[in-house]
């Protein structure tokens, strides 16, 4: 018999739960088996069909000839001095390097531990301000690329990561199907089981992609990547998902909201010095979002080698913070992490290292 080379064996996280017992091709008297492969991945999340000892061998000498359970390999970590924020290098089979960012539980209490997911391998939408967006689109990471970074990451820290988060390299809403189907593992009781409130997708603004959310993957918090209160400094920073108006954009975010009940949007935006920072834009900010009592989360701008623009300092953001909090909105201020590895947001560019 000739042993399918790992390139053509299937990864199995790519296939949709449903389709599992025909993948296996099981007899239906068999069925109960798909249940015991879920359990070995997801529960004991073992990495070869070899060590699930209460299948026939016949059945493990099978699959794993014809699926592969793991793809990625975690190459390297690196940890932050400043806060213990860590990158995890990861190759992909095909020798590409990509990253993902751990974000440790501070000890505070409900305080969470968090993990960034990237969905692509660069990013092709270009915003000035980001350093995936300056590394050209290789090519969509898979599903189960997405959903082994959760494994490697548990893995690799020893506990349950609280949150995952659609923000690291790529956009999200470009890889659709593929993020989709990891949503899918991610969410189901049978996969990882993560309630919609620990799952939050980022986008830099896909309209179309974002009615198509609402109506067919499973429900998550949706964030926005917002940064600018008027289309003519949208277009500035983000020249491609500018191609849509504000206006559509929040349009597609209120139905998307009222599509998901529960599912929250959050409003990103990233506070650039002498660019978005003044009270004028607050104001503006504030008047777009304040009849839906919006959240939104305030990033000062972390430093990208080689970009012109600079962070603001702390008064100018609280300054801005309040002018939002004042007209009802919800503010939080996100505190730049793990940027001395450049692992903070939108550092995230070339991996090569790995
Ligand atoms: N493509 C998606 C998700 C990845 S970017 C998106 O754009 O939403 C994740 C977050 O990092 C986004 O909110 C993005 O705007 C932010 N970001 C990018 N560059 C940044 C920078 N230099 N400083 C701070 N945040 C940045
Ligand atoms: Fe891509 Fe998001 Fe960076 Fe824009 S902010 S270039 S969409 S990763």
């Amino acid at each position: 018999m000739t042993v399918p080379s790992a390139a053509v064996k299937r990864p199995l996280l790519d296939i949709p739960f449903n389709d599992w017992f025909k993948a296996f091709e099981l007899e239906p008297k068999d069925s109960y088996r798909v249940r015991q492969v879920h359990t070995w991945v997801f529960d004991r999340r073992v990495r070869t069909f070899a060590e699930m000892s209460d299948l026939p061998e016949t059945l493990r000498e099978k699959w794993e000839g014809t699926f592969r359970l793991r793809t990625l390999v975690l190459r390297r970590r690196e940890v932050s001095a400043q806060d213990g924020t860590a990158r995890l290098f990861f190759e992909t089979s095909d020798k590409k390097s990509f990253s993902s960012v751990y974000l440790p539980a501070k000890g505070g209490e409900g305080d969470r531990s968090a993990l960034c997911l990237s969905t692509q391998i660069g990013c092709a939408w270009g915003c000035v301000f980001c350093a995936s967006g300056r590394v050209a689109l290789e090519r969509n990471l898979s599903a189960a690329e997405m959903v082994e970074q959760v494994f490697w990451a548990e893995e690799a820290f020893g506990r349950k990561i609280n949150s995952l988060v659609f923000m690291g390299m790529g956009e999200p809403l470009a890889n659709f199907t593929n993020l989709v189907q990891a949503l899918q593992v991610i969410r189901s009781p049978l996969g990882l089981n993560y309630g919609a409130r620990h799952v939050t997708v980022s986008t830099s603004g896909l309209v179309p992609q974002i009615t198509m959310l609402a109506q067919t993957a499973p429900h998550v918090n949706l964030a926005i990547s917002l940064h600018a209160a008027t289309d003519e400094t949208r277009k500035k920073l983000l020249p491609k998902s500018s191609a849509w108006t504000i206006k559509d954009l929040l349009n597609a975010a209120w139905a998307y909201q009222r599509a998901t009940g529960r599912g929250r949007v959050t409003f990103e935006y990233i506070v650039i010095k002498g660019v978005n920072d003044s009270v004028r834009e607050a104001q503006r900010l504030a008047n777009l979002l304040r009849a839906k009592k919006a959240w939104v989360n305030l990033i000062a701008y972390n430093p990208v080698e080689g970009l012109p623009y600079q962070t603001p300092d702390d008064a100018t953001v609280r300054e801005f913070a309040k002018i939002l909090t004042q007209r009802g909105l919800f503010v939080r201020l996100r505190k730049p992490q793990g940027t001395d590895i450049s692992a903070g947001c939108g550092q995230l560019g070339e991996a090569v290292r790995a």
